[in-house]
């Protein structure tokens, strides 16, 4: 899910409080590398140390980001900061419902 879309409340927040079931929730980021530019503002702005970037240069010649880490919280400040619309998308998936 692309963060704006109308779904992403419902989706983040959704179900939280039921007592009975927790759903794991797994965020990550996909970055299309041939898009990157290799700036580096999402690496610094990520506020979890989410991002890095790779050693090596997309088509284009630029070095670009990387997502390494599970610790995402999907907060999307990387979606806001890239200059490049589209690269980066933000999702926050389920996994479950979980019995407590
Ligand atoms: S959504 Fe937030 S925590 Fe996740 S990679 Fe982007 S800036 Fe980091
Ligand atoms: S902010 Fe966008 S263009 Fe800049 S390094 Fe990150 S993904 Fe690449």
């Amino acid at each position: 899910m692309q963060i704006g879309d109308s779904g992403y409340l419902s989706a983040r927040f959704g179900k939280q409080n039921n007592s009975m079931f927790r759903e794991m929730v797994m965020n990550r980021i996909t970055i299309i590398a041939e898009d990157c530019k290799g700036c580096r503002i999402c690496v610094k702005r990520c506020p979890k140390n989410c991002i890095t970037m790779s050693p090596h240069l997309n088509k284009n010649g630029y070095p670009y980001a990387e997502f390494k880490s599970d610790e995402c919280t999907a907060c999307g400040f990387c979606y806001y900061v890239c200059p490049e619309l589209g690269t980066i998308t933000v999702h926050e998936e389920k996994q479950g419902p979980r019995n407590e």
